[in-house]
């Protein structure tokens, strides 16, 4: 099947109980049993299992090209059952700039439970073997990067992981499954914050995780349970709804995200331009050669701070907000918003200038979005 056609058709989300076309939502927290211990469908109590879930599981598996899925409360909870996969002093190895939220769930909780960890550049992937130890197991990074769309390679990740033992994991929250799938270059775990382009639409929080490894499968199964991070029935649906729709949204926000690039690349107020699309932008063949389209989240500079806030007031379209992958467009300033928490020297260094504007592109007219972020720049 083509992706289009998967994402319709991927998984059972038709039901398997009536026939109904569209997945029902469930909203049961437990399940008659015909005799003690006598499920009629497998279905016990719905921290362990919920059909509506069951069927959004299955999709996201199907999607990724996987075996198995797992659907949880918000991407930090998917997040946080695959770091569970560690014992204490196990060591990971992640690229430094992860999303705020992982990085602050690593060294503020994780780390006290004796998990140790160490941000990399792993845009240079082959230093990364010289940062593992005996005690590494895991190997994680997001390609690309949040705010300045770094691109590391999934397939010497992958290489890198199988050849010291280490479970592999790609955060495939900025290219979706419809432009990326990390399972198929051998990576062992994909995961996402459905929050973003999946669910699609700014009214859903939760978080998908896909793969082949039947061993890691059962795992994680067990620590969604145990741990409780579920995803409950109405949400689930919410995001089989999205899906649907998925491939057209991207499609569209691609088309956006290009003619952005190209207006911003040439624009006299604009200093620099961060996209994978960008022929000179680190790691671009990579990305190319693993993904078959482009995010919408851009980021560009601006000569200042006031200078951002000025573009920022003047549009009319991009809405000042955190988050990403919705349907409309939104704009932030990482250095006053995601990224505040971080001191000015570490900043700088890891290049994100105060002047710099992240946006997530939307799904709205491509001319209107070009025109109202040039007017902007103009005033
Ligand atoms: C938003 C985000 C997360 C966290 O997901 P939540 O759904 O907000 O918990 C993780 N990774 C990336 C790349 C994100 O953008």
């Amino acid at each position: 099947m083509n992706k289009k056609t998967q994402l319709i058709h991927g998984g059972k989300t038709t039901d398997p109980y009536t026939g109904a076309v569209t997945t029902p939502i469930y909203q049961t927290s437990t399940y008659e049993q015909d005799a003690i211990g006598d499920l009629r469908q497998g279905y016990e109590y719905s921290r362990s299992g919920n059909p509506t879930r069951t069927a959004l599981e299955g999709l996201i598996a199907d999607l990724e090209h996987g075996q198995h899925g797992f659907a949880f409360g918000s991407g930090m909870a998917a997040i946080s059952a695959v770091i569970m996969l560690l014992d204490e002093g196990d060591h990971l190895l992640i690229n430094s700039d992860v999303y705020g939220g992982t990085y602050r769930a690593l060294t503020k909780v994780f780390t006290r439970y004796g998990i140790k960890v160490d941000f990399i550049d792993t845009t240079q992937i082959d230093s990364v073997e010289s940062y593992i130890k005996p005690e590494t197991k895991m190997l994680y990074i997001e390609t690309p990067s949040n705010p300045l769309l770094r691109v590391t390679d999934i397939k010497k990740t992958a290489e890198i992981a199988k050849k010291h033992n280490l479970i592999s994991v790609v955060d495939n929250t900025f290219m979706t499954p419809y432009f990326q799938n990390p399972l198929t270059f051998d990576i062992d775990i994909v995961l996402h914050s459905a929050t973003k382009y999946i669910g699609g639409h700014s009214d859903v929080v939760a978080g998908l995780v896909a793969t082949n490894n039947a061993d890691l499968a059962e795992r994680i199964g067990f620590i969604q349970n145990s741990t409780g991070g579920v995803l409950g029935p109405q949400d689930s649906y919410l995001l089989i709804r999205g899906i649907k729709t998925l491939g057209l949204r991207m499609d569209q926000v691609q088309r956006n995200t290009l003619a952005i690039v190209e207006m911003l690349q040439s624009h006299e107020a604009v200093q620099a331009v961060f996209h994978p699309s960008i022929e000179s932008h680190l790691n671009h063949d990579i990305h190319q050669s693993q993904a078959s389209g482009h995010t919408g989240v851009v980021a560009f500079e601006v000569a200042d701070i006031e200078t951002a806030k000025k573009v920022i007031k003047e549009s009319k379209l991009f809405t000042l907000a955190e988050s990403l992958g919705a349907v409309e467009s939104l704009v932030s300033v990482p250095a006053l918003m995601t990224h505040a928490s971080i001191p000015k020297d570490v900043r700088e260094k890891e290049g994100i200038a105060d002047g710099l504007i992240r946006l997530s592109v939307g799904i709205e007219d491509t001319e209107d979005l070009v025109a109202d972020l040039k007017q902007a720049l103009e005033k």
